[in-house]
């Protein structure tokens, strides 16, 4: 349900213009439209001390509406942080109020990386019992009462930040991650926001490996003058598998001998795209001692897969599903999106049950996501697309779907392990990656933690080096452009050394 209001109006003694707009936004309420469902909406909010004071008037009809609400602010909380909160939490519930609208299921909780929030309270103290025992009822109620949370989203987030601990806490700030970034990809999926460009000529990629192999051989120089240890390598983009042969094997032979040493206990190789994967570049992954590899089907049905610009076949994802798990012992994630153009429940248990009969180690179920840059995002900018032509699965379907996922994969023994939010994601929920016992993708962790210095090589790679004193994330990112990647590799490289040097 949508509402739309022709005249609103923001008042209040501080700014707080971006996270009114993330409330209403999250609730589907536009302002200042010509053809309205009401005419005003004027929202008030006052800081008294540490009372937050939200004031509502909703204008239909000539009849005006008030509705008030007040909060007090923690005192464990950083108070900046607690106002804005406050703010959320108010206006979100006296909308929900005066509007009749169903409350969604993460409430106020925008950010994409929810669980820091309760590894943080654990951290902090909350939760954790005199003996060392976590209380997970104490801290799901907590998220439902701060965030607004259903409260299987309160006990989902609770048990994937439980189930993270042991891998994010680490005592040893040396021990890294390395991302490398290949910008390549056959065709552009219609959903795709990454900086994934269509393979180009030979020359071009020869061009592109050869700053790519500056960009590691600097990399692995500054890993060994800093006494750094690998603890993952994760080949992702893009598509790595979509290099062609002999850039890919020189591509694994590189990463390996740059980075896989004797503390790395994982490196995957997304694969992506079915149709890329193949004999030699299957074995040239086992040559160099890959251990997790990452086919995405995101559907296993065949009008979807053409929708989408996926321009690769179900029998294609059964068949590389089958050839690398016949060629080694590595870990194996599936990726599937729910929410795609045309998809119903009943679409999506079918491709689930495929899936599963496939038996992969780890799944990751995405929630559409419509990107900014991305061509679905652009086609349904313009006037001459409705949104329903690409018959998208309403919020209530999606979640049914999501709650499908959920069932049937813990009914086959898969546990929830990472997960992370977006904006405009079909349904207002999650992605999560689910995963047997023991098969947690490593990287997936350390990358949503935030706690652990992430090196990136490649285009559109970043880098992330936490500052514990200074309670803050040092970052330099590589150009997510190819040209400007190729270019300016030098000051990239620089950048990096720079926050290197801090940990
Ligand atoms: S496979 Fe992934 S990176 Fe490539 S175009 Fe599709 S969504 Fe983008």
């Amino acid at each position: 349900m949508s509402i739309t209001i022709k005249n609103l109006t923001l008042l209040g003694t501080h700014d707080f213009s971006k996270i009114v707009n993330d409330v209403l936004r999250s609730l589907n309420i536009t302002g200042n439209v010509d053809s309205a469902d009401f005419d005003a909406l004027e929202i008030f909010n006052e800081v008294v001390g540490k009372k937050i004071i939200t004031r509502l008037k909703i204008t239909v009809y000539g009849t005006e509406i008030f509705l008030r609400k007040f909060s007090v602010a923690r005192s464990d909380e950083r108070f900046g942080a607690e106002v804005n909160r406050l703010v959320k939490k108010n206006l979100y519930t006296l909308l929900v109020e005066g509007f009749g609208l169903d409350a969604i299921p993460y409430g106020i909780l925008h950010g994409v990386r929810p669980t820091k929030i309760i590894q943080r309270w654990i951290d902090e103290g909350f939760g954790v019992t005199s003996q060392g025992v976590i209380d997970r009822d104490k801290i799901s109620r907590r998220i439902r009462n701060d965030f607004l949370t259903t409260r299987d989203k309160a006990e989902l987030l609770t048990e994937v930040s439980l189930r993270q601990l042991p891998i994010i806490r680490t005592h040893d700030d040396k021990i890294i991650s390395v991302y490398v970034g290949i910008p390549f990809c056959r065709t552009r999926c219609l959903y795709c926001s990454f900086p994934s460009n269509v393979l180009p000529a030979d020359d071009k990629v020869a061009e592109f490996m050869e700053t790519l192999t500056r960009d590691i051989e600097s990399a692995a120089d500054a890993i060994h003058r800093y006494g750094l240890k690998v603890q993952t390598i994760y080949v992702g983009g893009g598509t790595p598998t979509a290099l062609p042969e002999k850039f890919f094997a020189e591509l694994m032979e590189k990463v390996h001998v740059n980075f896989n040493g004797a503390n790395v206990e994982e490196f995957t190789v997304e694969c992506g795209r079915p149709d890329t994967i193949n004999a030699e570049k299957i074995s040239a992954m086992k040559n160099f001692n890959v251990t997790r590899v990452s086919v995405n089907p995101q559907t296993m049905h065949q009008r979807t897969l053409d929708i989408i610009g996926r321009q690769h076949s179900v029998e294609d994802v059964i068949r590389a599903f089958n050839d690398l798990r016949a060629a080694s012992d590595w870990k194996i994630n599936m990726d599937l999106i729910i929410g795609l153009p045309g998809e119903r429940l009943a679409d999506f248990k079918a491709t689930l049950t495929e899936i599963i009969a496939l038996k992969p180690d780890d799944v990751t179920i995405h929630s559409l996501a419509i990107k900014r840059g991305s061509k679905l995002q652009m086609r349904l900018a313009d006037e001459l697309n409705r949104v329903e032509d690409f018959d998208l699965p309403d919020d209530a379907e999606v979640r049914l779907m999501a709650e499908h996922a959920e069932k049937i994969l813990r009914g086959e023994k898969f546990l929830p392990y990472y997960l992370y939010r977006q904006g405009y994601m079909s349904g207002q929920i999650e992605n999560v990656g689910w995963c047997k016992r023991g098969a947690e993708g490593i990287y997936n962790v350390q990358i949503m933690g935030e706690r652990q210095t992430i090196l990136g090589v490649g285009a559109a790679a970043s880098t992330k080096v936490p500052d514990r004193s200074a309670k803050k994330i040092l970052t330099a990112f590589n150009a997510k452009d190819l040209t400007t990647y190729l270019r300016d590799i030098d000051r990239y490289i620089t950048r990096r050394e720079e926050i290197l040097s801090r940990i």
